[in-house]
């Protein structure tokens, strides 16, 4: 079988790290497939997809440490377009996607391990994650 769907987002903030474990979740218990593997993909150049783990203290690391290698002002090229290119680098430093498999119905995650899409030029309204799913 195979499925797509979508997931929208909201943020508040510029940058912010959200945890859709759940709602990845809930699409996959619509759709009664057991076994197989699915795509989480943001369809927004400033944002990103990465799975690790959600403890408050490694968030907070993971802003300080992008902001130390991607300053906000560094005479980018990008900012005379339309001044969010720390934001597009960081994407692409992080990625777009993940894909996860799915075992007896779940997310084949680790104990330790939630799916964050992550806002990196926000806050916006309707950010786009396309789901695509694949098994049976
Ligand atoms: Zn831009």
């Amino acid at each position: 079988m195979f499925l797509k769907d979508k997931i929208k987002i909201n943020s508040s903030k510029r940058f912010e790290i959200i945890d859709i474990t759940a709602k990845v979740q809930s699409a996959i218990d619509g759709t009664g497939i057991n076994n197989g593997i699915i795509n989480i993909f943001s369809k927004h150049s400033t944002s990103a997809i990465i799975v690790n783990e959600n403890e408050k203290g490694l968030l907070l690391d993971f802003e300080r440490i992008l902001k130390d290698i991607i300053p906000s002002n560094n005479s980018y090229k990008h900012d005379t377009v339309d001044n969010n290119a720390d934001s597009h680098l960081k994407s692409f430093f992080i990625g777009s996607n993940e894909s996860i498999p799915i075992n007896n119905k779940k997310l084949a995650i680790g104990t330790w391990q939630s799916i964050f899409f992550i806002e990196l030029d926000g806050p916006r309204n309707n950010r786009t994650i396309e789901l695509t799913i694949i098994g049976d």
